[in-house]
């Protein structure tokens, strides 16, 4: 690799396995491999000194659904600015979403996405497939050349397979390649053309609204038809109470099913939403205040088990079409990581061994990749964390090609320093 050599100086390292933290120097060596970890470790000559005083070294986050928009949509993202973009967050991998135009739907286009990421992009990403040719939800795509080509998972990605039969079908093929079947839990008979979760705040605004059951009422049928193929299924975004009842009882009778949670469902509510702000809109929508404490409660008893920022860039111009047209979605990589250190970590409502489980640990287990931890003799992957600082968020803050998010104007307590993957540092 031909890198530099770096020391980490006075450092906490923070870990999956105890929310302590260890005071210690973390040796990296040229090919970025962590050399030694101990108390006043010295660099040798040449070797990088970055000053970690009063700041946490915390493994790298893995972010399971990411829509980087390219090829397609480089206006509004490129695979070069989502890995710049996750970097900034701390997070050092994560897997693509395949609705890219084309969508991924076959082991070629899967070659060419993962050639196009070997070429541009900073950190390892993952290239899922579509569950259906063309995400149209009525052939099925193509699985055995997906499957030779590695997918880590099959997903229409934010659009629900609408017939029963053919998610049956997609299920039942999926355990033959031993694939990861993950949906987007919807049913579009329900949501039509709502904007914003059904209930007062829709009326009050007088926009078309999304109730509830139709994620909920998904949820269901796709945990039925796992039960029934015993295919392996991963539940992507959850947004209400009722859906993660449904999840925790399906668990507790053996089905085969894992779930993720964003930051904004778990700390935004349909309450938060203000003067038609259309960076709040989101599919699935951001639902009542006592969903979003049943998700929060969900996340720290490990009903549910990934956390995933669901970042999906928009341009500033797409989102500022008045809320009813606004397409759904939001840049998530750069604030997850500050967003959930500011609402729970910094309050205690749990530490950072249970992030690091949620948003590193787990999702890189979902997809069977080993987690990354602070150790002698592994790679080093990791992000400095200051929590003394705060970080305002802005549209200049932001690295995505498309700066959009709920959590602008605010400043959230801690900031990242920089991450180091690949024997590469980011500051
Ligand atoms: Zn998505």
């Amino acid at each position: 690799m031909g890198g530099q050599s770096r020391l980490f100086k006075n450092g906490r390292i923070a870990s999956a396995d105890s929310p302590d933290l260890r005071e210690a120097d973390v040796l990296v060596d040229a090919d970025g491999i962590i050399t030694a970890i101990g108390p006043a470790l010295t660099a040798s000559e040449g070797s990088e000194v970055i000053d970690c005083a009063g700041c946490l070294l915390v493994p790298g986050m893995f972010d399971v659904h990411v829509h980087a928009r390219e090829p397609g949509f480089e206006h509004k993202e490129t695979l070069a600015t989502c890995a710049a973009a996750a970097l900034h967050g701390g997070v050092t991998g994560l897997v693509l979403m395949p609705d890219t135009s084309p969508p991924v739907d076959s082991g070629n286009l899967v070659k060419s996405a993962m050639d196009l990421v070997s070429e541009v992009s900073a950190i390892p990403m993952y290239q899922s497939g579509c569950l259906t040719k063309g995400r149209e939800g009525k052939e099925l795509a193509g699985f055995s050349g997906m499957a030779a080509r590695g997918v880590p998972m099959l997903t229409d990605a934010d659009r629900t397979v609408p017939c029963p039969d053919v998610m049956r079908r997609c299920m039942e093929y999926a355990c033959d390649f031993d694939l990861l079947v993950t949906s987007h839990a919807d049913t579009p008979a329900l949501s039509k053309a709502g904007a914003i979760n059904e209930g007062s705040v829709s009326y009050r605004f007088g926009l078309p609204g999304i109730p509830a059951i139709s994620q909920e009422i998904a949820i269901d049928r796709d945990i039925h038809v796992a039960r029934h193929t015993r295919a392996r299924l991963h539940l992507q975004q959850l947004s209400t109470a009722c859906g993660l009842a449904s999840v925790r009882r399906a668990k507790e009778s053996g089905v085969p099913v894992t779930c993720e949670v964003s930051p904004q469902h778990l700390v935004l509510c349909e309450d938060d939403i203000q003067d038609y702000n259309t960076h709040f809109k989101f599919n699935p929508p951001l639902r009542s205040a006592g969903d979003v404490e049943a998700l929060a409660a969900g996340l720290i008893d490990g009903s549910i088990d990934v956390i995933a920022s669901d970042h999906a860039p928009h341009t500033e111009f797409e989102k500022s079409s008045d809320f009813g047209s606004a397409p759904f979605g939001a840049s998530g990589l750069e604030t997850s990581v500050l967003v959930l250190y500011d609402r729970f970590i910094h309050g205690g409502m749990f530490g950072w061994d249970l992030l690091i489980q949620r948003y590193s640990v787990a999702p890189r287990q979902l997809i069977g990749l080993e987690p990354v931890g602070i150790a002698e003799g592994a790679a080093a992957e990791f992000f400095v964390f200051d929590p003394a600082a705060t970080t305002k968020i802005t549209r200049d803050s932001l690295r995505t090609k498309s700066p959009v998010s709920p959590f602008f104007g605010e400043s959230l307590r801690g900031a990242i320093r920089g991450t180091t993957v690949r024997g590469e540092w980011f500051p």
